[in-house]
């Protein structure tokens, strides 16, 4: 157990706006009990006024933390120290204060990803042909991820063109492209669809992809959370297509900040356990 709040107690927050329904401080809590760290996690709501006073302040007071919607690229935008994930990402969801006192931050979305894609698919993306539905944040972090993996081939869906565009254009490489039209994927051998919209999160929410127009894929990956389970990875199942939510990424991503801040080990399975209990 942690000795209680002292006058030595670092204090680490997730941001955002709204923040209230945030799973990280349940988790991050009992990771820092598991490991008997003299700190606090919480979370603070903050509009993008506050939000690079809060980070600031957290930092420089040996603490850190996590930012969520809407302030990733915000943050992005003032580290001192960024990993190569917040520069092709342009996004930080996680925040410290490195050894020689900068401000550092990572984006653990790409890192929570591909973890959590290892335990659907062995390889994760390596290899794969993969169809990702979506082109907002957490398309990023999945494209970067997939790119990292090594898919074969991956193709971009989303509603609005232009965002697609600017997302493959950004971080895509060579093996991405956008597909206009999903029903030209009729017949289609695919490995893998990923759903990275926001679709899923609203009970009455049409599916993100029509998983009978493709001959074969191989597994479904929802990034979405909340629902068990989700609508989506539920039409997978019916299709017998293996099939995971949003909360192992979550988890992953949780892992791989607590990793920065405190190095390791990860009590993740005193992780996993709260995030369940909690959820
Ligand atoms: P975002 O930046 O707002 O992007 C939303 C995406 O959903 C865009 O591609 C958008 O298309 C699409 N979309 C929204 N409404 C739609 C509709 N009615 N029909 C078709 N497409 C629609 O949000 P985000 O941060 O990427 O988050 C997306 C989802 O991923 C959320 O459910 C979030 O909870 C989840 N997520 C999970 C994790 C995790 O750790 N598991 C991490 C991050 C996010 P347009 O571009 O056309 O608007």
């Amino acid at each position: 157990m942690s000795p209680g709040v002292t006058a030595r107690t670092r204090v680490f927050a997730v941001l955002g706006h709204p923040v209230a329904h945030s799973l990280s401080p349940v988790f991050q809590g009992a990771a820092l009990d598991a490991r008997g760290i003299d700190a606090v996690y919480v979370a603070l709501d903050c509009d993008e006024d506050r939000v690079v006073g809060l980070v600031r302040g957290l930092a420089a007071a040996g603490g850190g933390g996590n930012v969520t919607l809407p302030h990733k690229e915000r943050v992005a935008a003032i580290l001192e120290a960024p990993t190569p994930e917040v520069e092709r990402t342009g996004a930080c969801n996680t925040f410290w204060s490195d050894a020689d006192g900068r401000l550092a931050g990572d984006n653990t979305d790409v890192t929570g990803f591909r973890g959590a894609l290892r335990g659907l698919r062995e390889g994760g993306g390596r290899g794969a042909r993969v169809v990702l539905v979506g082109a907002g944040g957490a398309a990023r972090a999945a494209l970067a991820g997939l790119v990292d993996d090594g898919a074969a081939e991956i193709l971009l869906v989303n509603r609005s063109a232009d965002r697609a565009r600017a997302l493959a254009d950004r971080l895509g490489g060579s093996r991405t492209r956008i597909l206009d039209d999903p029903r030209d994927l009729r017949g289609a051998d695919l490995d893998l669809v990923v759903n990275a919209t926001r679709l899923g999160l609203d009970h009455h929410d049409p599916l993100p992809f029509d998983l009978a127009l493709p001959a074969r894929v191989g597994a479904v990956f929802d990034l979405v959370y909340g629902a068990v389970p989700t609508a989506f990875v539920e039409a997978a199942r019916e299709h017998g297509i293996p099939a995971l939510d949003g909360v192992e990424m979550l988890l992953r991503q949780g892992e791989a900040a607590f990793r920065r801040w405190f190095g390791d080990p990860v009590p993740l399975e005193a992780m996993r356990a709260a995030l369940a209990a909690g959820a």
